[in-house]
């Protein structure tokens, strides 16, 4: 495709947020006959799915300790449920399966959860959920569970299958994607104003609006915007505090055992839900009997014809390294630094034995291949969905986004006028202000 000198909105990503905003733009536009899919480009330096939405476990969900969290993950998964098929979702549901620490922050979701009518079962107490937990899995085992949140909604969707499917949806609204051109720069006419023009490798594109869904490289497209790299957060306690990077990166960790997905079914035969299991029993390893560890720790897992066996994850590391210095490229599988590595291996396998009987002595068959990549997180790591130098929409989601179809939906009715108070939650100001989001005690950074 030839390089456009001008465009009305320009869009840099074509993962899950740069596709939904552009796919639900072009519709908003032609509904207001304020234009149509043609007046938007997304450009792309490598592919359709070449950032984190092509790697992603793919778990859609709602329980989230944040209520704005909680309302927005509604929302999206509606936006999932208009076409299952086509965005190769599995509406199987999601567990969340906790120890008594996590009991109070949960038994408060399951109740919101009620008020927004959002469906889920919610067990109590420890013989009870451990009856809960046979009734679906006649080997279940797991040590220490006194609360079990069971989400009727959500589930799972094939990451790179949902991405070819929006840009296919985006693509027959007239939305060009421009792949294997990189922005480099920005142009503007005053220090800090509204963006005229995106630098990129293959020439200039003037435009009258961008709009960023650069996941990983979130950092990178900030810095070419020349915003700040430290912020001020008023904290709960009143009080400012300075000097807060803006950016810090986590890397993901992430695998399959490479046994036949028909091995996690129910007693009734039927695909299990998500299951994701926080725990603060001992973990010993199902290979050498060796204590991994006796302090809190967290899995999710489900059967996946589109990786091969059971695909799962366990609790990311924040990465030290001083974020100007860390190499997001080659992402994902191709990084040389942040690929799981045999300690994943071990304790994600273990974690799995001690949930469920059938995955003991499976260990030989865990899938030896690189997994797992690396995601940019905000000061909070929650979203930040804001409008910066007059015309440029950021969509930062911190990590949480796989999930949030809906909110490129949210972003293009914002574009064409309608603020949403589902994203209100998520602007810039909230860390001056101090209008922060509760913190639970679940050890993953975004729960
Ligand atoms: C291992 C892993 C597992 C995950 N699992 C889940 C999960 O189960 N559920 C969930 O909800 N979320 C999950 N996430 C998080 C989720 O994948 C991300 O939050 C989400 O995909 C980010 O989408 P995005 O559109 O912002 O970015 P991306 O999908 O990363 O897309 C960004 C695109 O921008 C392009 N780009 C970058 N810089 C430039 C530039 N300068 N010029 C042009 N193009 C550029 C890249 O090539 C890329 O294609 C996971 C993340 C990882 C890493």
């Amino acid at each position: 495709m030839a390089i456009p000198t001008h465009v009305k909105y320009l869009i840099i990503g074509a993962g899950i947020h740069g596709l939904s905003t552009a796919y639900h733009l072009a519709q908003q536009l032609k509904a207001q006959r304020k234009g149509d899919g043609r007046d938007i480009l997304i450009v792309d330096k490598s592919g359709i799915a070449a950032g984190a939405s092509g790697i992603a476990c793919g778990v859609i969900r709602n329980n989230y300790f944040q209520p704005a969290m909680r309302e927005l993950m509604a929302h999206s998964v509606s936006v999932w449920e208009t076409d299952p098929e086509g965005y190769s979702y599995h509406p199987v549901g999601y567990m969340q399966i906790s120890p008594e620490s996590m009991h109070a922050d949960v038994a408060t979701i399951a109740r919101q959860q009620k008020d927004i009518g959002y469906e889920s079962t919610f067990i109590e107490g420890e013989k009870e959920s451990a009856d809960y937990m046979k009734s679906l899995f006649h080997d279940w085992q797991a040590k220490g569970i006194t609360s079990v949140l069971h989400e009727k909604r959500g589930g799972y969707a094939n990451n790179t299958k949902a991405m070819y499917a929006l840009a296919s949806k985006a693509e027959n609204e007239g939305v060009r994607i421009l792949t294997g051109c990189t922005v480099t720069g920005f142009k503007s006419e005053s220090a800090g104003g509204a963006i005229k023009a995106v630098e990129t490798d293959k020439g200039e594109i003037g435009c009258d609006m961008v709009i960023i869904g650069a996941g990983p490289w979130a950092k990178i497209i900030w810095d070419m915007l020349e915003l700040p790299k430290t912020i001020s957060i008023k904290g709960k306690d009143g009080i400012m505090h300075d000097d807060i990077p803006m950016w810090i990166y986590w890397s993901l960790q992430e695998g399959t055992l490479g046994v036949d997905p028909e091995l996690q079914k129910t007693n009734d035969g039927r695909f299990p839900p998500v299951i994701h299991v926080d725990s603060n029993a001992p973990l010993y390893s199902n290979y050498d009997g060796s204590l991994i560890t006796d302090e809190m720790w967290g899995i999710y897992y489900k059967p996946d014809f589109h990786f091969g066996g059971i695909q799962g994850g366990a609790a990311p590391y924040a990465i030290e390294t001083d974020p100007d210095e860390v190499a997001v490229d080659p992402y994902g599988v191709d990084s040389p630094d942040f690929v799981v590595g045999e300690d994943f291996a071990h304790m994600w396998v273990s974690a799995l034995a001690h949930c469920q009987k059938r995955f003991e002595g499976q260990f030989d068959y865990y899938k030896n291949e690189p997994s797992g990549g690396i995601g940019s997180f905000t000061p909070d790591s929650f979203p930040v969905f804001d409008m910066f130098r007059e015309n440029c929409y950021l969509i930062a989601d911190s990590n949480h986004g796989y999930k949030m179809l809906g909110v490129g939906k949210l972003v293009a009715e914002e574009i064409c006028g309608t603020q949403s108070s589902l994203l209100e939650p998520f602007r810039f100001s909230r860390y001056a202000e101090g209008k922060l989001h509760p913190v639970s005690s679940s050890p993953f950074p975004w729960s």
